[in-house]
């Protein structure tokens, strides 16, 4: 305990000897403070312990997202920012409702297996849905039977994730199009509903939802997806039995479109106030999760950049905003509030990095940029690499800032390890024990680096 205190002592003494002069460090001096702030301070990551346990299953057309939001913005204001508000915005309304029921009827034998709608797909039915199985790998799978072999069946889209590929995005990427297509494409070789199984390395018993795509003016069939380990014992179980059946009944709703909003806390620029530097995560989460990986964690890290800030008495020159957008799960109404308000006021938006791959150790950034602010950019990741921060690659800053592009803002995202993000994605296993406070902290820093050079800087 003492020693606790004597630390917490040694550690303010630091940062007040600091206060005065963080202007005028080196840029490696200035980096060493920042890590040394993320690594010292817990309240970030137990804001995100407490956003986890009130706030969970926040998807955006939920109450719970709005009490988040308006729970985000006390916790900036309590900071002392320059100015903290909530921004409106208009987000898609599907409501899962309260019943999911899964089984294989084999015989007379009925096993219950774990399922749950996907967002923005139709519901069974009061009576739910009965029928035969058709096994397909993926949506080439089905493109390759006729519609004769379909008719009237479910079709079980079996395609898992590359295990063997390292980046988890990109397998993630190669095996989600069952999802997002596959109701559709089901309907029309004349299927009757759709089964997915789960998007995630690990072979689990929880269900990973997401998006599937949105039926104007086609047809779409019921769909569910299956957690891992049921997908693979309904495979075996077609194997011993084609002609078995599977049972579903779901009631969720697609709605008129509704209302949440965006949480925004700010550091007004000391030289250049109408600049802005976003970091940002998402702060709504799937209904069927805590978002502490996806994305309760990359809100509170950016909050946390402003927390560093403030810690070091760096006074920017530029206005650092941290944004908390809303609804990144089905259609990203908050990004897209965003960037309408900014475009409509006028505001210049230097730079934009977004934290949303899990708040898993920092590895590097992407940077979707022209060429010539990417090399800017590069001359300064030698001063990442004593935190082993090293991956300064072109890739796609994330999909909440992404309306900022049509306003000439350079993205970025914060890279982190992608080994067991999957594990989690989208889940109800995507839960705070399973972050770890230091490759949290690290992430803050990492982020709080970078926009402290370009806001010194610039990245003309
Ligand atoms: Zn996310």
């Amino acid at each position: 305990m003492k020693k606790a205190l004597l630390l917490l002592l040694l550690s303010g003494i630091l940062f007040s000897c600091n206060r005065d002069s963080v202007n005028k460090l080196s840029d490696d001096e200035a980096i060493k403070l920042i890590f040394e702030s993320a690594a010292s301070s817990d309240e970030s990551y137990m804001n995100l312990e407490y956003l986890t346990d009130n706030f969970s299953e926040r998807l955006a057309c939920y109450p719970q997202s709005i009490e988040a939001a308006k729970w985000t913005q006390k916790i900036m204001s309590e900071m002392g920012l320059d100015l903290v508000f909530l921004q409106e915005a208009k987000v898609m309304n599907w409501k899962r409702g309260d019943v999911e029921i899964g089984a294989i009827k084999l015989g007379g034998d009925l096993i219950k297996v774990n399922i749950c709608s996907l967002g923005r797909g139709i519901p069974t039915g009061e009576s739910g849905l009965e029928a035969n199985i058709i096994e397909v790998y993926g949506l080439e799978g089905l493109k390759a039977l006729t519609k004769a072999e379909v008719q009237g069946k479910i079709v079980f889209f079996n395609q898992a994730m590359n295990p063997k590929e390292k980046n988890t995005f990109k397998a993630y990427g190669e095996a989600a199009g069952q999802r997002f297509y596959g109701p559709i494409l089901a309907a029309e070789y004349g299927a009757v509903g759709a089964i997915i199984r789960s998007l995630t390395t690990s072979i689990d018993t929880f269900p990973h939802t997401g998006v599937t795509k949105k039926a104007m003016d086609v047809q779409t069939v019921p769909s569910v997806c299956i957690a891992t380990e049921h997908a693979n014992l309904l495979s075996d179980k077609l194997k011993e039995k084609s002609d078995l059946t599977f049972y579903f009944k779901t009631n969720c709703k697609n709605l008129p479109d509704t209302i949440s909003y965006n949480a925004i806390g700010q550091i007004t620029g000391s030289e250049f106030p109408d600049e802005f530097i976003v970091v940002g995560g998402h702060l709504d989460s799937w209904d069927n999760s805590p978002g502490a990986h996806d994305d309760g964690g990359g809100c509170m890290q950016s909050i946390d950049v402003l927390r560093i800030f403030q810690e070091i008495g760096y006074k920017p020159k530029r206005s650092i905003r941290a944004v908390m957008f809303m609804d990144e799960e089905i259609s990203q109404g908050g990004g897209k509030a965003y960037a309408e308000e900014a475009k409509a006021k006028g505001e210049k938006h230097l730079f934009a990095i977004e934290s949303d791959r899990g708040v898993t150790r920092p590895t590097g950034f992407s940077f979707d940029m022209p060429q010539d602010k990417i090399d800017k950019i590069n001359q300064w990741s030698y001063l990442f690499q004593p935190y082993d921060i090293e991956l300064f690659i072109r890739g796609g800053g994330g999909v909440d800032i992404a309306p900022l592009k049509d306003l000439g803002t350079p993205l970025s995202g914060l890279l982190t390890d992608p080994e067991h993000y999957f594990d989690w994605h989208h889940s109800g296993n995507d839960t705070f024990d399973q972050v770890v406070k230091e490759e949290f902290q690290d992430g803050a820093a990492a982020m709080a680096a970078l926009i402290y050079l370009i806001d010194k800087y610039g990245l003309e």
